[in-house]
C-alpha cells in the first residue's frame, strides 16, 4: 500500500497502543521523542526504512543556533534570537512564516542546550567562516562535522532513554474518526502484512516531498529536472495526509537546492569555498553569477548552464582549508578534485578555453584588488586572491530537500485551513512549512535541521504534555 492515506473508520482490532507516534526517525522524530519521553509519556518512533538514516544522515549537521553558551565559549558574545530571526527574514526577502521564524530563532538555542544537558550531545561552533546571510558565528556541529553523526548521537540518545525505533515500520494509514482527533495509525510492513497501533498524540517527522518525482514536478517544476539528493523515502505522506485532512499547506514551491555537488561522484563540495575565496566558472569559461548570493539558488543558476555543469575553482589555500571538511575528504578519495600548476593545465585538466579561462581569471583578480567592481555584485575584497596552483571540481545542481509543508502554530499543532488546530497532531522538520518562503532564494544555510531540531523539540514537548497532564504548557523549558 502506498503512503499517504487517510481512514475515518478505525478498525476495531488494534494491534498496539501507545501514547506518542511519532513517523520518522531523523533528527524531527527523535528529537520529539525525547522531548515527548521527557515528560513521561510512553513513545514509539516508526521508521520506514530498515536502518534509520533520512536526510539528516546525508546532511553536513550544521545547526544555527544563536545565544548559546558554546558560542559565549568561543568568545561569540553579541548574537541573540532576534538578530538570528532578521537573518532568517532578510533571506527570504521578508517571505518567510513570519511567526514560524520567530518560533524557530527563539526555540533553538535552549534546545541545542538541552540535547547536551540532558542526553550528552556535544556541540562545536564553527567560527572558521560564515555562511551566504548569517551576520554572526552560529553554526553548531557535533564534533564529527556530519550529519550521519549528528543521527548517530541521536539514536544512542534514544536508545539509552529506551524509545523503541520500529524500523521497517511505513506508516501508510492515519485513522481519524472524526477527521479533528488522530486515532491511530497503519503500518505496511515490507512483505505487505499491516499493523494498527492506536495513539493519543501524533508527530509527523517524515519530512517533505523530495523522493516523490511526480510532487516535485507539480510544485517546483524549476527543479524538477535536476538531481534529487535528498532521503529517497521522504516522499510527501506528511504533506498527502494534512491536505486530506483539510490542514493549511504553506510554501510548497521553496526548497532548499545546491549549486555545488560534484559530478558525476555526487558528494558535496562546502559552499566555504565560495565564500572563502573561489569561484564558479562555465564550460565556456565565464562567470555566471554571483558565487555569494547564496548556494540554494545557485543550484538553478548552475543547472542554467551549458550541459547543467559548472567548474569550481580555487587555489591551493582553499584546498588546504577544504580538506577540514569530511565531504571534501572523500571527494578527493573519488577522484573529484583536479589540480594544475597554472591556468593552462586548468584549461587543460577542465577542458575549458583557455583564453576565456584566463580572460575571467584576471577579470577576477581586478576585482579581488578592488580595481574594478564585480559585475554580478560580489564583494571580492577581504579574501586573499586566487593564485596558482589551481584546483577544479566539477558540480551541478541539486534539490537537497523540500520546505514547504503544514502550517504550524506555536506549539507545533498542525493548523486547519480555517486557522484553528488539530488537538493531538503535531508536525516539524521538512513535514511542516518551513522558514524560506516560497522560493529557492529563501533557504538561509541550516534552515533545514533549525526546523527539524526546533520544531521536533516544540511538538515532542507538546505531545507529550497533552497526554500526561491532558493540556498543552510551554513550548521552551
Ligand atoms: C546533502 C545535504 C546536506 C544538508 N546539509 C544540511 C546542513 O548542514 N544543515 C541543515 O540545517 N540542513 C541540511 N540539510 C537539510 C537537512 O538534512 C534536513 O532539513 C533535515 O535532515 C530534515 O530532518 P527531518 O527529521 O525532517 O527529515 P529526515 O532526516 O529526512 O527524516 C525523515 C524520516 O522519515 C522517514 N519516513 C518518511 N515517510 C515515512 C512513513 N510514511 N513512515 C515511516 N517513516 C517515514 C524517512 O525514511 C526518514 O528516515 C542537508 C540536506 C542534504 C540532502
Amino acid at each position: 500500500m502506498s503512503g499517504g492515506q487517510i481512514s475515518r473508520s478505525v478498525p476495531e482490532s488494534i494491534d498496539a497502543e501507545t501514547d506518542v507516534v511519532v513517523i520518522g526517525a531523523g533528527a524531527c522524530g527523535l528529537v520529539a521523542a525525547l522531548r515527548a519521553k521527557a515528560s513521561g509519556a510512553e513513545v514509539v518512533v516508526l521508521e520506514r526504512d530498515a536502518s534509520p538514516s533520512g536526510s539528516t544522515s546525508m546532511s553536513s549537521g550544521f545547526v544555527p543556533a544563536p545565544a548559546t553558551r558554546f558560542q559565549r565559549a568561543i568568545g561569540v558574545e553579541n548574537d541573540t534570537p532576534r538578530r538570528f530571526e532578521t537573518d532568517i527574514l532578510s533571506k527570504s526577502k521578508g517571505k518567510s512564516a513570519a511567526s514560524l521564524a520567530r518560533l524557530a530563532s527563539d526555540t533553538i538555542g535552549p534546545a541545542l542546550e538541552w540535547l547536551a544537558d540532558t542526553h550528552g550531545l556535544e556541540w562545536i561552533v564553527l567560527d572558521d567562516f560564515l555562511y551566504p546571510g548569517h551576520s554572526r558565528h552560529r553554526m553548531h556541529a557535533v564534533p564529527e562535522k556530519t550529519g550521519a553523526a549528528l543521527e548517530a548521537r541521536l539514536l544512542a540518545a534514544v536508545e539509552a532513554a529506551e524509545i523503541p525505533v520500529i524500523t521497517e515500520a511505513h506508516v501508510t494509514t492515519l485513522y481519524a474518526e472524526d477527521l479533528d482527533r488522530i486515532a491511530a495509525i497503519g503500518i505496511t510492513r515490507p512483505d505487505g502484512a499491516t499493523e494498527v497501533l492506536s495513539c493519543r498524540a501524533l508527530v509527523l517527522a517524515c519530512n517533505g516531498f523530495g523522493g516523490n518525482s511526480a510532487l516535485v514536478r507539480q510544485h517546483i517544476p524549476e527543479i524538477a529536472d535536476g538531481l534529487y539528493y535528498g532521503h529517497q523515502g521522504n516522499t510527501g505522506d506528511a504533506l498527502a495526509w494534512g491536505e486530506a485532512l483539510g490542514a493549511r499547506v504553506e510554501h510548497v514551491s521553496g526548497y532548499q537546492g545546491h549549486g555545488s555537488l560534484a559530478h558525476p561522484q555526487g558528494i558535496l563540495i562546502s559552499w566555504a569555498l565560495m565564500m572563502e575565496g573561489g569561484i564558479q566558472v562555465n564550460s565556456e569559461g565565464l562567470r555566471f553569477s554571483n558565487e555569494h548570493g547564496g548556494y540554494s539558488e545557485q543550484a538553478v543558476n548552475v543547472l542554467a548552464q551549458p550541459g547543467g555543469v559548472v567548474w569550481n575553482i580555487y587555489d591551493a589555500r582553499l584546498h588546504v582549508f577544504a580538506k577540514g571538511f569530511p565531504d571534501y575528504q572523500e571527494a578527493m578519495a573519488a577522484g573529484a578534485i583536479r589540480e594544475a600548476a597554472d591556468v593552462s593545465e586548468l584549461a587543460r585538466v577542465t577542458g575549458v578555453p583557455e583564453a576565456a579561462l584566463a580572460q575571467t581569471l584576471s577579470e577576477v583578480a581586478l576585482c579581488e584588488s578592488g580595481r574594478t567592481t564585480d559585475p554580478f555584485g560580489r564583494d571580492f575584497t577581504g579574501k586573499p586572491a586566487l593564485a596558482a596552483p589551481f584546483h577544479a571540481v566539477k558540480v551541478t545542481g541539486a534539490l537537497f530537500h523540500t520546505q514547504g509543508g503544514l502550517m504550524i502554530d506555536d506549539q507545533a499543532r498542525v493548523v486547519r485551513d480555517d486557522g484553528t488546530s488539530f488537538v493531538n497532531l503535531f508536525a516539524g522538520g521538512g513535514a511542516a512549512c518551513g522558514v524560506s518562503g516560497p522560493d529557492v532564494s529563501g533557504y538561509l544555510s541550516g534552515n533545514g535541521l533549525l526546523t527539524a531540531i526546533a520544531f521536533g523539540s516544540i511538538a515532542g514537548i507538546s505531545a507529550g504534555c497533552l497526554v500526561t497532564t491532558g493540556s498543552i504548557v510551554n513550548k521552551v523549558d
